[in-house]
Formats: structure tokens, sequence, C-alpha cells
């Protein structure tokens, strides 16, 4: 006889959704929390993140606010400010977190949860030297960063600690690593007054994105002081007489601190759960590999979000290692067992937004997705300077695609670079989801003057 009816191991994104749901109908419901509640997102990913973004995005608003007449002065950053308020507003949700699992009746455990057993009746958890007996087990133990195995890479920090753990603001950063941490962070930085370099192996940031969105992306970042280090292959790091150094194929790199952003795995919030001894199939990088209904290969243990295979889903599994897509797969195992309704996720047009300085995001396939998967495209393409710096005299512009496939007139892709990506892009999704071909784009009627307006006025494909 189980003492619950779920036992849901990580309060992050993922594990919290599906626990308030299942609570919602009636079931009987225990979660494991190891650190703070609320996870990556809340504590060291994308809230702190975010409000970094818009601290660092006062440095343009101030240079820009010139070509309007305000006379600014030389504002100054108290970085120490932008921390405090930045954790007070963090701790504020976290409680919200913790009152949110108290008021749906899940039982909060605080600390490292184990599966030890397993029998006819459920799996049985151990955390905080108790044993719980569950007839359903939910992982939901999300990622950790992933550091490549270099001579000196304990002189490198991660996102954890620059979010969660930094308390002094760098004079000289270099970033290594180029996806969605490495650009967001290196804007940060940057846009906050550390002189930042972003090392890349390749020679643009966000492999996987459409080409223009890149190209156009790295242009920009260094249009806004950001230096970028393309086709470096870091050999070691060192320590230095005033900091890092990052020693590579293309010479040295000075920096106080050496921050990796080398992509999440995985592995280790998978390891040491009891997996292996279950027989539980993890893929090549850890990741729990479940079917589309989130059950793993051992019945009635599933997982989702970061530390899954999303199952199986789509194109890119890796591209869905985002907070919504936690939630919604979360709450569709809660629906599925306790309201026995079956939800499915839109992964093909989820959106995504990378909040660099400044912003990119993108919805759909980009150009050589459709392209490889056989779509004859039209492409329409705007790059234009936004009415804001008409005045502000900054060289910012923005880019607007569309991937339109030929043969059903349907939008497949829509990319973006500039102020708002993320806001427009998100607005944009709901089309692509419901199926909109160019033709609704074209009758959809214009918001004057937006930068927005462009993508419905765009008429004419650019040529192949
Ligand atoms: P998590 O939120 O990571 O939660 C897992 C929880 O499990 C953690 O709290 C951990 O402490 C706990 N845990 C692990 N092992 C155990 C155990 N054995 N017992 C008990 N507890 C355990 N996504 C976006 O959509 N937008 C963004 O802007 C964005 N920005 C990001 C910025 C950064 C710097 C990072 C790192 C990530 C960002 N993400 C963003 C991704 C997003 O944070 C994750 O996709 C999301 O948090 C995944 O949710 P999850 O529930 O799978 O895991
Ligand atoms: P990404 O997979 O986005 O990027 C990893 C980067 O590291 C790539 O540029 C990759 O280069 C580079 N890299 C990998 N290994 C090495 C190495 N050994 N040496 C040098 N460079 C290397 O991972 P992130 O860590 O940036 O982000 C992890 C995930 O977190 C994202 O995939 C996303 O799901 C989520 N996230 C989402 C955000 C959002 O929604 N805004 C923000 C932050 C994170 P190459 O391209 O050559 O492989």
């Amino acid at each position: 006889m189980a003492d619950v009816d779920l036992f849901v191991i990580g309060g992050g994104s993922g594990g919290v959704a599906c626990a308030r749901r299942a609570a919602s109908y009636g079931a009987s419901v225990a979660l494991a929390e190891s650190s703070r509640v609320g996870g990556t997102c809340v504590i060291r990913g994308c809230v702190p993140k975010k409000l970094m973004h818009y601290g660092a995005h006062f440095a343009e608003a101030f240079k820009a606010a010139r070509g309007y007449g305000w006379q600014p002065g030389a504002p100054r950053l108290d970085f120490g400010a932008l921390l405090k308020a930045r954790n007070d507003e963090i701790a504020r949700l976290n409680g919200i977190y913790l009152g949110m699992l108290e008021r749906s009746g899940v039982r909060l455990i605080a600390g490292r949860a184990t599966i030890v057993g397993r029998g006819d009746w459920g799996f049985l958890v151990e955390v905080a030297g108790e044993r719980i007996a569950a007839r359903q087990v939910l992982i939901a133990t999300g990622a950790r960063p992933n550091l490549p195995p270099l001579p000196g890479i304990e002189h490198a920090i991660t996102s954890d600690h620059a979010l969660e753990d930094l308390y002094e603001q760098p004079r000289r950063l270099a970033v290594v690593g180029a996806g969605y941490i490495g650009v967001e962070l290196a804007s940060i930085f940057n846009g906050l007054g550390t002189e930042t370099t972003l090392v890349l192996r390749g020679d643009k940031p966000l492999r996987g994105f459409d080409e223009d969105l890149r190209t156009e992306l790295t242009e920009q970042l260094a249009g806004h002081g950001l230096r970028l280090r393309p086709g470096v292959a870091v050999d070691r790091l060192e320590r230095s007489a005033d900091g890092v150094r990052i020693v590579g194929s293309d010479g040295s790199i000075d920096a106080d601190m050496v921050l990796y952003a080398t992509g999440r795995e995985p592995l280790p919030n998978t390891r040491g759960l009891g997996l292996h001894e279950l027989g539980v199939n993890l893929g090549p990088t850890g990741a729990i590999e479940v079917d589309a209904s989130y059950e793993s290969s051992v019945p009635g243990l599933l997982a989702v979000g970061d530390c899954s295979n999303h199952g199986g889903a789509g194109l890119r599994p890796a591209r869905f290692d985002l907070t919504p897509v936690a939630i919604a797969e979360g709450r569709s195992v809660a629906e599925r067992l306790y309201n026995d309704r079956r939800t499915r996720i839109a992964y093909e047009t989820m959106p995504t937004a990378v909040f660099g300085v400044p912003q990119a995001g993108s919805v759909g396939l980009t150009e050589a997705e459709a392209r490889a998967a056989g779509h004859e495209v039209l492409i329409f393409r705007s790059r234009f300077r936004p009415m804001l710096h008409t005045l502000s005299g900054l060289p910012d512009r923005t880019l607007m695609k569309l991937v339109v496939d030929k043969a059903t007139d349907r939008v497949l892709g829509l990319h973006m670079v500039g102020e708002d990506a993320a806001e427009i892009v998100q607005g944009f999704a709901v089309a692509m989801t419901v199926g909109a071909t160019k033709a609704d784009f074209d009758a959809t009627v214009a918001l004057h003057p937006t930068a927005a307006e462009e993508f419905v006025t765009m008429h004419q494909p650019v040529a192949p």
C-alpha cells in the first residue's frame, strides 16, 4: 500500500507544475527538493537573468535618450544595489512557490531523494532519512552546467555562480560558449560596463538558429561593444597575476573571470537517483528516455523537463530545455494520470528567444531546416532601422524573416533580431500554432507605427 499517489523529485518548473496540478485532482503528492523550490528558472536561470537583462538594457536607453534631447549626464551603476534588488525579488518568488505548494496540499520535503526500491505497489523513495512508498514517481531533476575536462577548468565559473553567488562586478570577463547562456550573460555584463569577450569555437553564436539571424546578431553584438573571438579552441585555463588566462589556438585572453557556458547536461542530476539499479533507459547524455506520455522504460516512473528527452519530441529535443516546456510536460502528466485527459504539446511551434542585447527570437523551422525537410520555400526578409533609432542615432537594426512553404503557403518559420523580439515572436507563435499561411499574414491589418507590423507587410520574396 503506497503512502502517496505521486512522489515528485525536483521542485523546479516541471516538478512544481505537475505536483500542484495532480493535487488539484485529489491525488496525494509529496515533493522533494534538495536546494530551493523554484528550481533553475526562478533561482539561477530565467528570472535573475531577465532582471539583469533589464538592468543592462538601461545602458542603451541612456545613450538613445540623448537623441531625444535628454541630457542624462553620466549615470553610474551600483552593482550591489542591482544584485540586492534582484535577490529580494527571487526570495519573494521563492516564498510564493512555497506558499502555492502548501495551499495545494503538496507535502514538501527538503532533501535529495533517491529511489531505493520497487514493488507491485510502486516505488520506495528515500529522502531526509524517511522512506515513502509512492504509486508513481515523477523525476524532474533538471540539468547542470557541463564543463569540458580541460586543464585549469576549476578556475572557471558557470551561470549558476554568475547568477547566484557573484557579489562583485568583474572589470574584465571572458565568456566561453556562444549558445543561449553565453550570448545572454555576455550581453548583460557588457551592458553593465564590464569589458566582455565572447569566445566562440565556431564562427557565429547560436548554432542551430537561422543563419540570417546568426549573422545579424553577430554584427549587432559587436556593434554594442562586445568583443567576439571566433574560432578559438581553448587548450587550458591558468591563474594569472590578476585573474584567469585562457590559453587557446588563437593566443591567450586575460580576464578577471572566465565564465563557461558550454551547454547543460542532465547526467549529474540523473546520477545517484537509483535509476541504474531500476534499469531505466538513459540517452547518451544521461537524459531519461521517455515516451510521448513521459513514461520511462520502467512503468510508473515518469520524467519531464531538462532531465528527460522530452518524449523524443520533434527535431531538436535539446532545444526544448525551456521552462514553459517543463511546465507543460509536468501538467500533461498530471492531466493524464489524475484527470484522464490527454494533452498535446505543440513542440514544433514552440517560440524561443535569446535575451541578448539585441534580442533574438524564433518560432518554427529555420530556412535550412525547412529545405532539409524537402520544402520548396519562399523567403521574406526585411532589415531596417527601427523608428526609435532614427533620433537616437544608434546603429541598431532590426531583422525580420519569414520562411514560407511554396506549395501550401504555410508560414514554416519566423525569425527576428531586434528590440522586443521576444515579445513580438510570442504573439506570432499563436498564428503559427494554428497553421497561419502567408495569405493570413497579408490579410492582417498592420498596427502602425510599430516594428512588428513589418511581419505583415513583407510582400516580395527575396531572390533565392
Ligand atoms: P529545474 O528547474 O532545473 O528543477 C530541477 C530541481 O530538481 C532543482 O531545483 C534541483 O535542485 C532539484 N533536484 C535535483 N536532483 C534532486 C534530487 N535528487 N532530489 C531532490 N531534488 C533534486 N528557459 C526559458 O524558458 N527562458 C529563459 O529565459 C531561460 N533562461 C535560462 C537561463 C539560465 C542561466 C539557465 C541555466 C536556464 C534558463 N532557462 C530558460 C531554462 C530553464 O531554466 C529550464 O529549462 C527549466 O528550469 C527546467 O525545469 P525543470 O523542472 O526540468 O528543472
Ligand atoms: P547551448 O547548447 O545553447 O550552447 C552551448 C554553447 O557552448 C554552444 O555555442 C557550443 O558551441 C559551445 N560549446 C559546447 N562545448 C564546447 C567546448 N567544449 N568548448 C567551447 N565551446 C563549447 O547551451 P547553454 O549552456 O547556453 O544553454 C543550455 C540550455 O539552457 C539551452 O539549450 C536552453 O534550452 C536553456 N536556456 C534557455 C534560455 C532562454 O530561453 N532564453 C536562456 C538560457 C538557457 P557549438 O555551437 O560550436 O556547439
